[in-house]
């Protein structure tokens, strides 16, 4: 279980904050105060940011319009300059450092250092959103999780006390994805957890396992993360599992970036511990109705600084509101910039296939699409069970869902779609 480390002034307080929250002003003050220091910790410690932000933005008439001038940093900025940006000897009170795995878009994973005070404060906010759903801690989790050691290290389930913060009532199952969909379920009905979490592809794919095998199984809550929940999935897990479906939208290396809401139905930002921004095309800040980049700047994360990092993920943004978990409103997330495809003329679209049409392509257990050139597309799957893909309903489904300009073929996933850092994308760009 996570310590609470020894904090200086002003970070003491952020603990309250995220827990309690504050009045607007006093939050706003203290938010400033972390956003100011990160500025000026990144600026004087890494000699890849002395250049990218002026002076003049560490001064208290600093505006936003300066601000927006720094320029972002892509995944791929962060890939060439990684050890220009990482920093040896962070302060102690960052306590230490732990290697995380992400991927650019080219699908290349590198690794990114993060402190342990921004581990902490994401379990904090993490501890919030179980708040919000009112999440018990004396019942049992289930975790299907990503392996990056490969399963073969642990294939069974693995079980320890307590998975709140400060609280050892519950159990906590954790079990390696790559198990395979039945036995997963088959531990499912075993344990009977009361919350599932793992990643929102596997989650569709696991209730329509579950739907074919006529099981019963219900659960109070499933966590969906690391991709984008898109609404036929949250719709199917909720019917088959009979349950609440949460939301949390987050990477390896950032951390919770934004959580749904039970109160309000859209997603709040964590601005507690993050600058966070969502930029249009021309660098504007996007407004209600409009999507856009997400940029963020964490304030905890001082093994590496992140300033105006683009997660690659894009965003609607809402109607402000008089919710009181949170004044910023996303309506959705709707997907990784890789995750759009490309249409012959340049155009991106986002990809949709049904989730039922998949299953009726033959025994998936996972699949993806991966859009590999302006005209071609590859079915990339995993069988949970004897059967083979049926080609020509592939090729009708495609014709559905992604347009006649496309050559769609079949062919198996390879084992290096599960290697470490790579989400379990449903649709992936490789241009
Ligand atoms: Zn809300």
């Amino acid at each position: 279980m996570i310590r609470p480390p020894n904090l200086p002034p002003p970070y003491d307080r952020l603990p309250a904050l995220i827990a309690q929250g504050a009045p607007l002003e006093a939050a706003n003050v203290l938010r400033g105060a972390l956003f100011a220091n990160i500025l000026r910790y990144a600026k004087t410690s890494s000699p890849f940011y002395a250049g990218r932000i002026p002076d003049t933005l560490l001064q208290p008439t600093a505006t936003q319009a300066l601000w927006r001038t720094v320029r972002t940093l892509t995944k791929e900025d962060l890939r060439a300059h990684d050890e220009l940006i990482k920093i040896a000897k962070p302060p102690p009170f960052a306590g230490e450092t732990r290697s995380a795995w992400t991927s650019g878009s080219t699908g290349t994973p590198f690794n990114c250092d993060v402190s342990a005070l921004a581990d902490y404060m994401n379990a904090l906010v993490l501890e919030r959103c179980y708040d919000w759903w009112n999440i018990d801690g004396a019942k049992d989790i289930m975790h299907l999780a990503v392996d990056r050691q490969g399963y073969q290290v642990s294939p069974d389930v693995q079980t320890q006390q307590g998975w709140r913060l400060g609280d050892a009532r519950g159990k906590y199952h954790r079990l390696t994805v790559s198990t395979g969909l039945d036995a997963q379920l088959d531990h499912m009905r075993a344990l009977r957890p009361a919350y599932l979490k793992t990643a929102a592809v596997h989650l569709g794919a696991l209730a329509l396992r579950a739907r074919e095998r006529n099981l019963e199984i219900a659960f109070d809550a499933v966590f969906a993360g690391a991709a984008p929940l898109m609404a036929d999935e949250r719709r199917l897990v909720e019917q088959i599992f009979g349950c609440r479906v949460v939301d949390i939208y987050g990477t390896e290396e950032i951390g919770i970036i934004a959580a749904d809401c039970p109160r309000c139905g859209a997603y709040h930002p964590a601005v507690d511990v993050m600058q966070f921004e969502v930029l249009r095309d021309d660098g504007a800040p996007a407004q209600a109705g409009e999507m856009g980049r997400v940029v963020v700047t964490p304030y905890l994360n001082f093994a590496m600084p992140l300033i105006r990092y683009e997660t690659g993920d894009v965003v609607e943004v809402g109607e402000g509101g008089h919710c009181p978990h949170g004044a910023i409103r996303l309506n959705r997330i709707v997907g990784r910039s890789k995750n759009l495809f490309t249409q012959s003329d340049g155009q991106k679209f986002l990809p949709y296939v049904a989730l039922g049409e998949v299953a009726s392509l033959g025994p998936v257990a996972r699949f993806r699409f991966v859009q590999t050139s302006l005209t071609t597309i590859e079915f990339r799957y995993k069988l949970s069970g004897p059967g083979a893909i049926d080609l020509n309903r592939l090729a009708k489904v495609s014709r559905k869902y992604l347009g006649p300009a496309f050559t769609v073929t079949a062919a198996p996933m390879p084992s290096s779609d599960d290697d470490a850092g790579r989400k379990h994308l449903v649709f992936e760009s490789l241009l």
